[in-house]
């Protein structure tokens, strides 16, 4: 596939906001990311208490480098390094059961999109996650609808033409139980996504080559463990009237709880785009 930076993926911005009080604190932050694989630039804003990191890693990643300085950091915005605005969004997964998640979209090029993002709880051993068509949480996941797939075709792996649009494939938890991803996909848009959900299922999504009845429905990947609505999120936050063409709809904000709205409920087409 090709990429900015080889094989670790497109670069993409990270935005943290990070307490610091003086210029050490600078110094400790910009060292904690020196030299480090996957981190191409830092820029470090004493005064406005944030860090900007053009990366290949997971947000997770970079945020538990930050952290590791003593200093609480928080996402506050994912933003592609050509700081254009072609959309982001956020699922947070939950479910009945103990597995919880955050995952982010952020669409990179009119092509790619850039889908990362880490979810604990989870049964050691990899687990299908899909896009799926309804943002209908009012039955818990059973009300997702099936995998979002406005082409009608089969189930499929996410390296495959012949797909579901929502396909990604299997994420892997380690051993304790916590998946951290970071993948891109040429199929799926965030502007189709949003007011969908995405579901991570209890077992090993087999791409369609199981050769079960379900194969080619679903992957055969079993339950559905947790879900959340994808909603729009802002993206990068600073400077924003400069960066994104935003419409000052923000509905999530990483502080606090996500504002996901309404889910979509029918197979409609979104009216526009972003
Ligand atoms: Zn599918």
């Amino acid at each position: 596939m090709a990429s900015d930076s080889g094989d670790r993926g497109s670069q993409c911005t990270l935005e943290f906001a990070v307490q610091m009080t003086c210029q050490s604190c600078v110094d400790a932050v910009q060292k904690s990311l020196k030299g480090v694989e996957g981190v191409q630039s830092v820029e470090v804003q004493l005064e406005n208490q944030m860090v900007l990191v053009q990366t290949t890693l997971t947000s997770q990643e970079v945020q538990a480098l930050l952290e590791a300085t003593g200093r609480q950091a928080v996402l506050k915005g994912m933003g592609s390094s050509h700081l254009q605005n072609l959309g982001a969004a956020v699922a947070i997964l939950g479910g009945s059961g103990s597995v919880q998640g955050v995952v982010r979209f952020l669409q990179l090029t009119p092509e790619r999109c850039l889908i990362e993002g880490t979810i604990g709880g989870l049964e050691p051993g990899l687990h299908g996650l899909h896009v799926h068509q309804y943002g209908d949480l009012t039955k818990g996941c059973s009300s997702c609808g099936e995998h979002y797939n406005p082409d009608g075709t089969s189930h499929g792996g996410p390296q495959d033409s012949d797909r579901h649009r929502g396909d990604l494939g299997n994420i892997h938890a380690d051993g304790d139980g916590q998946a951290v991803f970071r993948l891109e996909d040429e199929q799926l848009k965030v502007w189709d996504v949003i007011g969908r959900s995405l579901v991570v299922d209890e077992g090993e999504d087999d791409l369609g080559q199981g050769g079960h009845p379900l194969s080619k429905v679903t992957g055969n990947s079993g339950e559905r463990l947790a879900c959340g609505i994808i909603a729009r999120s802002a993206g990068l936050f600073q400077n924003p009237k400069q960066i994104c063409s935003c419409d000052g709809l923000t509905i999530w904000e990483e502080r606090g709880r996500p504002i996901a709205g309404e889910g979509r409920k029918d197979s409609a087409q979104p009216s526009a785009h972003l």
